[in-house]
């Protein structure tokens, strides 16, 4: 079941969701183009046993 995760962009400050996918595994990253400014984001994913998602995002300079 894929439902949309509301997350913040760390460029524009744009609130949007992206879809995780629970069957990908519980510890899931990569780089994801903010849907308003286009810059890359790095999406960090981790899914608890209670299957509760937890979406960090950071942008590429500041790793
Ligand atoms: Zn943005």
């Amino acid at each position: 079941m894929l439902a949309p995760y509301p997350i913040q962009c760390p460029y524009c400050g744009e609130h949007f969701g992206i879809l995780v996918d629970p069957t990908a595994g519980s510890a899931q990253s990569y780089i994801e183009d903010c849907q308003v400014c286009c810059c890359p984001m790095n999406i960090d994913v981790r899914i608890d046993d209670d299957d509760q998602v937890h979406v960090t995002v950071s942008g590429e300079d500041d790793a």
